[in-house]
């Protein structure tokens, strides 16, 4: 008999007891009969993790009176080593490993050879499935494949009969873990956890018809990679804030004849398709437990990836977890995520996010802030350490993230989770006061937006207006193009509910990490910069139908009330002629056809390109208004990508090269008759605000959650004083510009945080 048929033999036999419908622990009792004989050993023994110990379930071999009598904890003993490495063990004399345990109980001291292997579910031990024989002798591999094998099978009949802890309590180590990432958005929030892939379940282990399954993951694979060729040739990969590196290896793997072969070969033990790749990745997933080297440990997460793909396309379950509906409170779990798909969910049941991977000016995370969800990046770990439905509990102010947390934990979280609801409704205090200096200088204070919902948060702040509307969020949710009437919809909403507060609508940003699939396609000639390249205004100018659609659609929806519209990424003045110049063409159109027009309209532009503030002086006269974009503006001047997660961190706000720049064009513009702003993400921290209060800048349009915090430090500030300390720094620049802001700034009564 081949080693392939006789592991189907043991499959069919398994496959049989499991069918029948006898009791959980009767059918536990033949398993151990039919493994025992099998593999012709004198003991088989299965351990299960109940009240947090594997207690002895079944056995053929072993004293009976010792089932459910005989407990080890985990990491006690052979059996407790087993579950608590998730590793297996094959040992010809079980009594010269270091963490033997004999327990006389069990009479096992006539056995000396010993293996065993862990029985898994959703990534962690449950139990542990033990042979042993009275000759000291190593298993063969054979062999242990088939122990292997069968723990999987096991392991759906343990999960579904309830045999086991609840699933969360079942963590390898036993307890809660906290895992450290880098804060995006700033926030706490709990809930359960769900993969933005959902994992997928698993029916049926045992094949009905080898060939069919076969053939299933044939075309399961041809299909894998038909997706990944399609992702290579879209401008659009960089959506997902994912990277060649990470497509490259992807590639790799989907070519890899050693994976599928081990696909096969468990299929060819009588596996079906997906039992047979789930057990392909858990092997994957014990040898990336022994690996020490980051990078391997990497692309067996890739891997992984792509192992999770290639289920949901065999499965057929496919889509994310917004598709299939949040039904409570929920931490979102990814490697990164695109802003797209992040406003799929479900704003009431989305509590908060956390990312393997992101950065903080990632398109994703100034979505997330809109929406007012708590965002934690790259969080190492976090896809392999989380189980679906975990309890969660994210801080996303101290950037950390508690997994299980226990009662204590808990508590403690909740008491400063009271606090900061009790900051937040201090801060709601400062809605009717005005940001006025200690000097007495009225400064605006102005919200981010871009969706309907986020113009409540005018009344809610008590914001001046709102500085910068994204207008291309409608354009990100939409699958088709947003036709003129949708969007002039959206606008008059927007308008009617800020009331007479000056709204800023800013012309469709895509492009970059912002790509529709309905409009780039021109660019599917792969785009080696995307940030540097076809985006915002330059593709909005070479697609006139765009910027004309959106500019009749912005001048309708203002009839009878002011408009002010600013343009993106305008690199040199004559872009910004060419944008007004259709709003204008527009206008007179209008005018012909007897429409009723807006009152005034205020047109300006975003400096984001730093070539723009070399000619600031040809700017006069020629627009009403400047809003600096830090955001992009700062990838440019440190040459960074802003939605490059190992950049994330590596260049400060507050260096001088920033500071110097943007005091520049402060000093360019005053005296002139153009207002000038920021609207970067900068501008709602604090010590980073103070900063730009320092060299000039008095209007800041912020995301909503900050204006409690920026109001209460305006009015903390004495202008005089702290421009004469900026202008010192500048000159002179501190060490470093964060430590002497903030100790300046405690001096001052102001928290920096
Ligand atoms: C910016 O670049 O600073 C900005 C406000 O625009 P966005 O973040 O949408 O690119
Ligand atoms: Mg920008």
């Amino acid at each position: 008999m081949t080693a392939a048929s006789s592991a189907r033999l043991i499959l069919t036999r398994l496959h049989e007891v499991m069918a029948s419908r006898a009791q959980p622990q009767r059918k536990l009792d033949q398993v151990v009969e039919i493994i025992g004989e099998s593999l012709d050993s004198e003991v088989c023994s299965i351990y299960l993790l109940r009240e947090g110990a594997l207690e002895l379930f079944a056995t053929r071999g072993l004293n009976p009176d010792a089932v459910h009598v005989t407990r080890l904890a985990v990491g006690e003993g052979l059996v407790g080593t087993i579950a608590a490495n998730v590793e297996m063990l094959n040992l010809a004399e079980a009594a010269s490993h270091p963490d033997f345990a004999y327990r006389p109980e069990t009479g096992e001291d006539r056995f000396h050879s010993f293996a065993g292997v862990p029985i898994i579910h959703r990534a962690r031990a449950i139990g542990a499935l033990v042979v042993q024989h009275a000759d000291p002798r190593r298993y063969e591999d054979i062999e242990i494949e088939a122990l292997q094998t069968t723990a999987m099978v096991l392991s759906e009949l343990i999960a579904h009969a309830g045999l086991v802890d609840d699933e969360h309590a079942l963590e390898n180590d036993g307890g809660p873990r906290i895992l450290p990432g880098l804060t995006l958005v700033k926030g706490l929030a709990s809930g359960f956890a769900v993969f933005h892939q959902p994992r997928i379940t698993i029916d049926q282990v045992v094949a009905d018809d080898i060939e069919a399954e076969r053939q299933r993951v044939y075309r399961a694979f041809d299909k894998m990679r038909e997706q990944i060729e399609h992702m290579a040739s879209q401008a659009e990969f960089g959506v997902g804030g994912e990277h060649d590196e990470v497509l490259e290896t992807y590639k790799m793997f989907a070519y890899d004849e050693g994976w599928g072969r081990r696909i096969n070969e468990a299929i060819d033990n009588g596996l079906t398709a997906e039992a047979a790749i789930e057990r392909v990745q858990q092997r994957t997933r014990m040898r990336m437990r022994q690996i020490d080297d980051p990078l391997l440990a990497d692309r067996m997460h890739d891997l992984e990836d792509l192992s999770n793909r290639l289920l949901r396309i065999v499965s057929g379950q496919l889509g994310t977890a917004a598709t299939q509906g949040l039904r409570r409170d929920t931490i979102l779990i990814a490697r990164n995520l695109g802003p797209a798909e992040l406003l799929e969910y479900d704003r009431r049941r989305l509590k908060g996010v956390v990312l393997q991977e992101g950065s903080l000016t990632a398109h994703v995370v100034i979505v997330a802030r809109a929406m007012g969800v708590p965002v934690l990046g790259r969080c190492e770990g976090i896809m392999r350490q989380v189980s679906d439905g975990d309890e969660l509990l994210l801080d996303a102010d101290k950037g950390v993230v508690t997994l299980r947390p226990s009662q204590a934990m808990a508590e403690v979280f909740d008491t400063r989770f009271a606090k900061s609801r009790e900051r937040q409704a201090a801060y709601a205090e400062m809605r009717d006061l005005e940001p006025v200096t200690r000097c007495g200088t009225r400064i605006q204070v102005m919200i981010n937006a871009g969706l309907r919902d986020d113009i409540s948060m005018l009344a809610m702040t008590g914001a001046d207006g709102v500085g910068l509307f994204r207008t291309e969020f409608q354009f990100l949710v939409s699958a088709t193009l947003p036709q003129r009437e949708r969007q002039t919809r959206l606008y008059r909403d927007v308008l009617e509910a800020a009331g007479d507060k000056p709204v800023t609508f800013r012309t469709v940003d895509i492009g970059g990490d912002k790509a529709v699939p309905y409009l780039t396609s021109e660019a599917l000639e792969r785009e080696e910069n995307p940030a540097m390249g076809w985006r915002a205004l330059r593709l909005a100018l070479d697609r006139g139908g765009l910027l004309k659609a959106q500019a009749r659609s912005l001048l309708e929806a203002s009839a009878g009330r002011s408009l002010n519209v600013m343009f993106p990424m305008v690199s040199e003045p004559w872009e910004f002629d060419a944008a007004k110049a259709v709003f204008e063409d527009q206008l007179a159109y209008l005018r012909t056809r007897r429409k009723q027009l807006p009152e005034a309209i205020r047109y300006g532009a975003m400096l984001e390109v730093p070539a723009l503030a070399e000619v600031l002086e040809q700017l006069e006269g020629r627009l009403s208004f400047l809003s600096v974009g830090t955001n992009d503006l700062t990838q440019f001047l440190f040459a960074a990508d802003r939605a490059n997660p190992k950049l994330a961190e590596r260049y400060d706000w507050l260096s001088p090269a920033i500071l110097r720049f943007l005091d520049r064009i402060a000093k360019g513009l005053a005296g002139t008759q153009i207002d000038l702003g920021v609207c970067g993400e900068m501008g709602g921290r604090r010590l980073e605000a103070l900063a730009l209060l320092g060299i000039g800048y008095r209007r800041l349009s912020i995301t909503p959650a900050a204006v409690g915090p920026i109001k209460e430090l305006v009015r903390k500030v004495d202008l005089g004083e702290l421009s004469a300390a900026m202008a010192e720094w500048l000159r002179r620049p501190p060490p470093s510009m964060r430590v002497a802001l903030g100790e300046w700034a405690e001096a001052r009564g102001i928290d920096s945080e």
